[in-house]
């Protein structure tokens, strides 16, 4: 008797191959054979399966963890979405933790300051909430040639990839109260 994982990993794999092979005439075997024989690259420490963060496919990963340090992200090879393939984005993850170029502090420019002041996040995020107040009573327009429309056109949000789904969901909710109607997203999968 087949198990739900195994049922789910044929049905992907036969229906993702049936459409390609019928839309394009490509025989895409040698690719299916090549894909089943993915295996971890990293076999040492605790293996704890997740989902891609970045966009709405959420293919499978693998993350390994060792002495409470991610030591490796990689395609989960029994998801039925990716096989244990990641896109480009996908396959960088493992930045998003482990990366010295990365700030992990708040800096803070005043205006007309030339140099930068680290702040705390709570700070930050006061400061972030006052100002958008500011802008919104300043610039919300509730009634234009006789009708109600309550919008901000002064404030707009551009979320990027990765903000995962639920966020840009609350988000989204969120900039539709303060009258926002310039809310973009570069990620459209
Ligand atoms: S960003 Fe790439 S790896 Fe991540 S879920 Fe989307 S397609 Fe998959």
């Amino acid at each position: 008797m087949l198990t739900r994982r195994e049922f789910l990993k044929r049905a992907g794999a036969v229906t993702a191959g049936a459409t390609i092979a019928s839309v394009s005439g490509i025989n895409i075997k040698p690719v299916q054979a090549q894909v089943s024989k993915i295996k971890l690259q990293v076999k040492e420490g605790r293996q704890v399966p997740s989902v891609c963060p970045y966009c709405s496919v959420g293919c499978g990963m693998i993350i390994t963890e060792s002495e409470g340090k991610i030591i490796n992200i990689e395609g989960n090879p029994d998801s039925p979405l990716n096989l244990g393939s990641l896109c480009p984005k996908g396959a960088a993850a493992f930045q998003l933790v482990e990366n010295d170029n990365r700030p992990k502090e708040v800096l803070y420019r005043a205006p007309h300051s030339t140099s930068w002041e680290t702040k705390p996040l709570d700070w930050a995020m006061d400061r972030i909430a006052e100002k958008v107040k500011e802008d919104r009573d300043n610039s919300f327009i509730e009634k234009q040639d006789g009708k109600l429309v309550n919008v901000n056109p002064a404030l707009a949000s551009l979320g990027g990839s990765t903000l995962e789904n639920e966020w840009n969901y609350i988000h989204a909710k969120l900039m539709r109260g303060l009258g926002v109607v310039n809310v973009e997203n570069h990620a459209r999968i």
